[in-house]
């Protein structure tokens, strides 16, 4: 079977050049001409040698996912529904910020996690996407970028779509190399963000890749009794050992986490739970970021209203939290966080 050549990292691609007998540069001759020039088609590969572009063609496969839809919201946040080989489809944004343009990219089709507020676990995980269904959505959101003529393109990526993407560990870290190599997308690590609803054990093993990406952590609980309530995964990792992986991972890699904290009314809202999270991250050095509730019509959980989600904002700063209230884009076209939702045709 052919090989997709966007599901490999340089470092990979070095290695398969010199098993095919091949000296390791044509790695990045070939990354120069897939990711560069976004080029599709072997022969027009001009400095490689006929004969070795046969054998390219024999090897490998240069294929893209395609848009099934697109949606514009009026605030500029684009989504589409990227659809595979296999008929499956994912959904990935385009959000619009005045420092750049981050795509919001899914993990897997369907997500295993079953957090009780969110919609995209509905129909539980599919599969994993692979290495070049990631990287695909992010090319398809730079030729949307590329149509509109302003020579802009993706300058930031979240892995904040469908997904665990802890749960598709490794294929999650190629994605994360390719973006960030000097010779495919270029987009500098700190402009990279791979968010986990808490799978410990990968955040010891994220400690340890030696990337200077981001990790934000899906906390939205201050105590185990109201995460066990709203995140599953809380049972089989609970709020200690999620904070102690945070402590390794802070001093392993020297970088700073983001704890996300959706405010649900009534449920994790109030000042008490305001003071617990004091208590809980007070040993760590991260930062919060309150993400105002983005209500699905899958469950009856409300977005707090403005006066909690002010009191909880002033309680954290007031005892020395760094805290951000998230900006929220697209939600007249179902494109925020946590209105994802894989294979939408077959719920409707
Ligand atoms: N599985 C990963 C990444 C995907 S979700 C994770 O859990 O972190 C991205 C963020 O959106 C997570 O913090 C998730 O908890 C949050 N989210 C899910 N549903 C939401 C909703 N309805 N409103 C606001 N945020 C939501």
């Amino acid at each position: 079977m052919k090989e997709n050549l966007f599901n490999f990292t340089l470092d990979k691609l070095e290695k398969r050049m010199v098993e095919m007998g091949q000296k390791p540069f044509r790695a990045r001759q070939l990354f120069k001409w897939i990711y560069e020039k976004k080029v599709l088609n072997f022969d027009d590969m001009t400095d490689i040698s006929a004969a070795f572009r046969e054998t390219l063609k024999e090897n490998f496969e240069l294929t893209k996912p395609t848009i099934f839809t697109k949606q514009v919201s009026k605030d500029g946040t684009i989504k589409i529904l990227s659809e595979f080989a296999d008929g499956n489809k994912v959904e990935s944004v385009l959000m619009r910020y005045n420092y750049g343009n981050a795509a919001c990219v899914s993990s897997q089709v369907g997500c295993a996690m079953k957090c009780a507020f969110c919609a995209s676990g509905l129909l539980t995980k599919v599969r994993n996407l692979t290495v070049n269904e990631m990287v695909g959505q992010v090319q398809l959101l730079n030729d949307l970028l590329e149509e509109e003529g302003k020579g802009e393109r993706v300058t930031h990526i979240v892995v904040m779509g469908t997904g665990e993407p802890f749960d598709n560990y490794d294929n999650v870290m190629d994605f994360i190399r390719i973006m960030n190599s000097p010779y495919a997308f270029e987009i500098g690590a700190r402009h990279i963000t791979v968010s986990t609803c808490g799978v410990v054990d990968k955040i010891y093993k994220y400690a340890e890749e030696g990337l200077q990406t981001n990790l934000a952590i899906s906390l939205h609980a201050p105590n185990d009794t109201i995460r066990n309530k709203i995140m599953p995964i809380s049972k089989r990792y609970d709020i200690k050992s999620l904070i102690d992986a945070v402590k390794y991972y802070e001093k392993t890699a020297g970088r700073r986490v983001t704890f996300e904290y959706i405010l649900i009314n009534n449920v994790n809202d109030s000042l008490k739970e305001a003071n617990e999270l004091v208590q809980l991250i007070k040993g760590t050095l991260a930062y919060v970021n309150l993400i105002p509730y983005n209500e699905v019509m899958e469950n009856d959980f409300k977005r707090s209203t403005n006066d909690h989600t002010r009191k909880f904002f002033d309680y954290l700063m007031k005892h020395g939290i760094n805290t951000t209230v998230r900006k929220e884009f697209g939600s007249d076209i179902d494109a925020a966080c946590g209105q994802l939702r894989a294979k939408k045709e077959k719920i409707l």
